[in-house]
């Protein structure tokens, strides 16, 4: 499918990966960054103790066992001012809240697939209008948006109740985040439609980016503007996107030989998280054209010229809904994909209300694993080395 795309869009044709790599930062930027990482860890310090202190302070009304993650959890879900209502934040998780919020973390999460931006809808392109509709429509039927890492990691906190949906985008057009010449974020591009969404209520600063950072089309290099691109990395990272690698070229890693493969899988990640700074880690991969190398081994971890990667996720560009990454048929380095494209959402949402026992309804705590006694057999069984609670009902 997307190898449609490349093909139509010419500028994937690319011969090796240029060797300027060291194009994308200078030594003087380097010293920077350590200035610049001292800057946020010394701001997130002062946030860390400002969180503390204010549960400290907020203890008394909620003592026992609650955490950090409870606290902002029920925060968001609106429901912290109820204590009789069935969320994490009110104990263990238990057979009868798992049954009373109808809580099935061994359904499946849409794990939607963007590429580019405009005016003209196609097969890989949305209008801003389609985009805005998506959220909606998937904010109105009960959807929260987490990452790529968060799937894979079995990390999903949200709100009880809700569904878990991922947003992905590849290829990093000028679309998806574009600044305008006052500095202010265009509020049609991807990015500042999913942030007013935020500041509406009821979704989060959650999706994940897989740019590229040498193609012949300027305007999809690190979303097209030069002396922008750091800028957004870290800013994404900041309000809590997740930013993964795409290969340096939009590399095609089953025909690519073995080195080719493993110099983009390490530089690609090498180069986006020294241009993020402040020690991030870079562990999502999506795919290019859903063409994986002959072994997964490759692109689970290797090494290039001494400097080695890793890679604990990947995105395929196809295969519908993902299974639940607690299910023993889940394979982190093969999530599949939905294209976001014509109806293609609505209808994977009309498939979960024909089968609601496939979709994934949260327990509302990220520390166990709630589902029915009884599924559907396509969701498999539950991964026996989950290292965490497992409540059937
Ligand atoms: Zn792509």
């Amino acid at each position: 499918m997307e190898s449609t795309y490349a093909m139509v869009q010419v500028f994937y044709q690319r011969g090796p990966a240029p060797a300027h790599n060291g194009i994308w930062y200078t030594h003087r930027d380097m010293r920077q960054h350590r200035f610049l990482r001292f800057l946020i860890i010394a701001f997130a310090a002062g946030a860390f103790i400002g969180l503390v202190g204010g549960l400290a302070f907020g203890g008394s009304k909620n003592p026992g066992s609650s955490t950090p993650t409870t606290q902002a959890r029920s925060s968001n879900s609106g429901s912290a001012t109820s204590s009789t209502a069935p969320t994490a934040s009110s104990g263990p998780m238990t057979v009868e809240r798992a049954r009373t919020i109808g809580a099935n973390e061994m359904g499946e999460v849409p794990v939607l697939m963007y590429h580019l931006f405009g005016p003209q809808a196609a097969t890989y392109t949305r209008t801003p209008q389609d985009f805005r509709s998506d959220i909606a429509l998937l904010k109105s039927e009960g959807f929260y948006p987490i990452t790529v890492r968060d799937l894979a990691s079995g990390n999903i906190d949200i709100p009880a109740g809700k569904s878990p949906v991922v947003l992905t985008f590849d290829d990093s057009s000028m679309g998806q985040y574009k600044i305008l010449d006052d500095g202010t974020l265009d509020p049609d591009s991807a990015v500042g439609i999913m942030r007013q969404a935020v500041k509406a209520g009821g979704w989060a600063d959650r999706a994940t980016f897989f740019p590229l950072l040498d193609v012949d089309v300027a305007e999809r290099v690190l979303w097209g503007q030069p002396d922008k691109a750091k800028e957004k990395l870290k800013n994404l990272i900041q309000w809590g996107y997740e930013v993964g690698s795409h290969t340096v070229t939009h590399l095609d890693l089953k025909k690519a030989s073995v080195q080719e493969a493993a110099k983009q899988l390490q530089q690609s990640q090498a180069t986006l998280e020294d241009m993020i700074g402040s020690g991030y880690k870079l562990t999502s991969l999506s795919v290019p054209y859903g063409d994986y190398p002959a072994n997964d081994s490759l692109i689970a971890s290797g090494q290039y010229q001494g400097k080695s990667y890793a890679y604990s996720a990947a995105v395929e560009v196809a295969g519908g809904p993902s299974v639940s990454p607690f299910s023993g048929k889940f394979r982190p380095l093969h999530i599949t994909r939905i294209t976001a494209t014509g109806n293609a959402l609505k209808n994977a949402i009309d498939n979960f209300k024909k089968h609601p026992l496939l979709r994934y309804i949260s327990d509302g705590d990220p520390t166990t694993v709630s589902a029915p006694k009884t599924l559907p057999a396509e969701l498999g069984t539950v991964s026996s080395d989950l290292g965490r609670p497992v409540i059937r009902y």
